[in-house]
């Protein structure tokens, strides 16, 4: 953070909201809107979601496998009642 508090001159912090500048010298607030601190806070957020929807899409991926296969136990063992039985617990 290289934002100098207006009051003291000090180095302000971002937020725990990353819409807002404090300063840890003399407790100033600034209101920030569309800073590089938001931005950078908005890619790492968007990275973070891309992240997790690559995530999202292994575990499906791993449960459509696995319920393929139990599908194809359950065929051998009798008429296909659990065909589409798997859990939606990713939707
Ligand atoms: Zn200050």
């Amino acid at each position: 953070m290289n934002t100098k508090c207006k009051h003291c001159g000090g180095d302000m912090n971002l937020a725990e909201d990353g819409k807002s500048l404090i300063c840890p010298y003399c407790g100033s607030t600034e209101i920030i809107e569309e800073s590089d601190a938001v931005k950078i806070q908005q890619i790492r957020s968007d990275a973070n979601a891309e992240i997790e929807r690559e995530k999202l899409k292994h575990e499906l991926e791993k449960d459509k496998l696995k319920s393929e296969i139990s599908r194809e136990k359950s065929f051998k063992k009798a008429s296909g009642r659990s065909f589409w039985s798997f859990s939606p617990r990713y939707l």
